[in-house]
């Protein structure tokens, strides 16, 4: 399991049942396990890095610096160029 996301959903409680627990502290989770444990779970795909998230208004805000809309785009600096 490779996913940063599913381990703090661990700790927060929305992870599913472990596939495998190990003496009390190691839980193991099949990939398989998560990847239907993910389909689901109705969370929201981001659109701009395809990020499953729990709230994907959150996630950009932290993740992507929501642009403002109705401004000019004045922070394309700080972007990797891509436009075409
Ligand atoms: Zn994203």
């Amino acid at each position: 399991m490779s996913d940063p996301a599913a381990i703090r959903w661990v700790r927060t409680g929305r992870a599913p049942e472990p596939d495998f627990v190990l003496g009390d502290a190691h839980k193991l989770w099949l990939e398989s396990t998560i990847r239907r444990w993910l389909d689901s779970c109705d969370l929201a795909s981001c659109p701009d890095c395809g990020a499953r998230c729990v709230s994907v208004n959150r996630h950009r805000a932290g993740a992507h610096k929501a642009r403002r809309p109705g401004r000019p785009e004045q922070d394309s600096s700080s972007r990797p160029t891509s436009t075409s």
